[in-house]
């Protein structure tokens, strides 16, 4: 007689179900030219959205638009990870800074461009959705990833300065602190405005900080000493 576990096959084919879709949705970000380098296209490739989203909207893990994640916040649309991870031309081994944890799918997405000698530390002001996300962290094996609960408006002195700092909620302006904590060199990607906003890149050669803007995106706010 031959046994079938069926709970096996149903994990097996809602794995496969993910991968396929994981695939297209690349594919289409790839077409659309959101995704324009190989590292990102890997990286989105390999991180398992639907383990960054509630049990019930695994099903739409790859819709590319912002889903509920709870406390009223949402984990950003791929495209506009896809956009992100581009502007930022991130290296590997590189210290990077994000600004809103959320559910640690944009950190683990960077958490791959920046390698297993890079290191990601994300700063996220509700202690509920900083344990989810360090828990979805730990469920996708990513190790270079650190959690933090506090205001990120602030940035996060401790471990300054950075290569690469970015803000996933939009800011009435670039927060003075986030500048002062980037290295020479380094890229600063914040989204300025409240809720519609600018995408600022900018970047600090020496004294100079210049700035530029890549369009306009959609976020939750950015609350805190220098949010709204
Ligand atoms: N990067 C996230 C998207 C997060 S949405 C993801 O991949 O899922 C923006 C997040 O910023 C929200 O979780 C919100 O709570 C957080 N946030 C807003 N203001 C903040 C602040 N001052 N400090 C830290 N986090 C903040």
């Amino acid at each position: 007689m031959v046994e079938v576990n069926i709970y096996d096959n149903t994990v097996v084919r809602s794995e496969r179900m993910f991968n396929t879709s994981r695939e297209q949705l690349v594919n289409r970000l790839v077409k659309d030219s959101y995704i324009k380098s190989d590292i990102v296209k890997k990286a989105f490739l390999t991180i398992p959205r639907e383990n960054f989203v509630p049990e019930y909207l695994k099903l739409q893990a790859y819709v590319d638009r912002p889903l509920e994640i709870g406390k009223g916040q949402t984990i950003s649309a791929p495209h506009m990870v896809a956009i992100m991870c581009e502007a930022l031309d991130i290296q590997k081994g590189q210290k990077i800074l994000e600004i809103g944890t959320g559910s640690g799918y944009h950190a683990a997405i960077v958490s791959q461009l920046a390698g297993e000698k890079g290191h990601i530390y994300t700063i996220e002001r509700f202690e509920d959705l900083a344990k989810t996300a360090e828990q979805n962290l730990k469920n996708t094996d990513i190790t270079n990833v650190t959690v933090v609960v506090g205001d990120g408006s602030e940035g996060l002195k401790k471990y300054e300065p950075y290569d690469r700092i970015y803000v996933t909620c939009a800011a009435p302006s670039v927060p003075n602190p986030l500048i002062d904590q980037l290295k020479d060199h380094g890229k600063l990607l914040t989204p300025v405005g409240s809720m519609y906003c600018e995408l600022q890149l900018t970047e600090k050669k020496g004294q100079e900080i210049q700035s530029k803007d890549l369009g306009g995106c959609v976020f939750v706010p950015l609350v805190g000493k220098y949010g709204h």
